[in-house]
């Protein structure tokens, strides 16, 4: 899977500083945007993520780039409706020859692989027989070529697996950023999805990490897991992988 930070709001700390400030302030945004040092800013963005007044984290959005990770993956992913997305379409583009994401799991047993593996090829010559009976058909009943190919991809996809890969860029604001790095940063979320934010929780630490050092799964942010009886129980191992410090200056010249 590749993870890649495509854009994000400029000086995203400084613009929530400003929305939040205006809030509460008689002067004009000019004045609030000079007032503003980095050092104000910091102290300003703490107290109000420690207040968890969250509206003005709306203004900043972050805009990634998602490549092979599988459509299990991609359908987690868009059930986060607070969001923009543009994913590759199976329609418009012929899965032929598609690639696919093998869990772990199934990686490290060589015959559920040796399985895995097979049906994957067998699915994609079967896709592309079915591609073809259907392009014919539709093509002697009078379809153009392109009408029926299309038609065709968007009829064969119908067998394709959840293992498929597909490309996804999605945007969106911190606030639901937050939303999404409590719920899918957690251990109880899907390994593939997990990794996903992951990734894009380093990214965004490293642009703004007074902000993002409040983001995370609850046992890192909140100090306590919702989880109950579910609950992984490795709070001590979260807290050191989610050290925003390390990540935030270390991996700085990352992006
Ligand atoms: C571990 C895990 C297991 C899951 N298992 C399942 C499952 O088995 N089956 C399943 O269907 N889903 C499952 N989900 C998906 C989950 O239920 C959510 O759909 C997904 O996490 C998106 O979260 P969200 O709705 O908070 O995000 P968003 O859609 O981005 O919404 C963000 C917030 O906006 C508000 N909001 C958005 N839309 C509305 C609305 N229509 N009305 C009121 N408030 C709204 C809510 O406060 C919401 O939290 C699972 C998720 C996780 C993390």
């Amino acid at each position: 899977m590749k993870v890649k930070l495509l854009e994000h709001t400029p000086n995203p700390e400084k613009l929530i500083a400003a929305a939040a400030k205006l809030c509460y302030s008689s002067s004009g945004v000019d004045e609030l945007m000079e007032n503003l040092t980095p050092e104000n800013t910091e102290r300003f963005l703490n107290m109000l993520m420690d207040l968890g007044h969250e509206s003005p984290i709306e203004h900043a959005t972050f805009t990634f780039a998602i490549e092979g990770i599988s459509r299990c993956c991609s359908h987690q992913l868009v059930r986060h409706r607070i969001a923009s997305y543009s994913q590759k379409s199976q329609r418009y583009v012929n899965e032929t020859q598609f690639e696919y994401v093998t869990p772990s799991v199934i990686e490290n047993l060589p015959v559920a692989k040796e399985m895995f593996d097979e049906l994957m090829t067998r699915i994609q010559c079967d896709y592309e027989d079915l591609r073809e009976l259907i392009k014919e058909d539709l093509m002697k009943k009078g379809m153009d070529e392109k009408a029926a190919g299309k038609v065709a991809n968007e009829d064969a996809r119908f067998v394709l697996p959840n293992a498929c890969t597909t490309s996804i860029i999605v945007t969106m604001n911190i606030r639901s950023l937050f939303n999404f790095f409590k719920h899918r940063c957690c251990n109880r979320a899907q390994w593939e999805i997990r990794e996903v934010a992951w990734e894009m929780w380093k990214q965004c630490v490293v642009i703004a990490p007074t902000i993002f050092k409040h983001a995370g799964p609850d046992c890192v942010t909140k100090n306590k897991c919702p989880e109950g009886k579910m609950s992984c129980g490795n709070q001590l191992k979260m807290k050191s992988k989610y050290d925003f410090e390390y990540y935030s200056k270390e991996h700085e010249n990352d992006i």
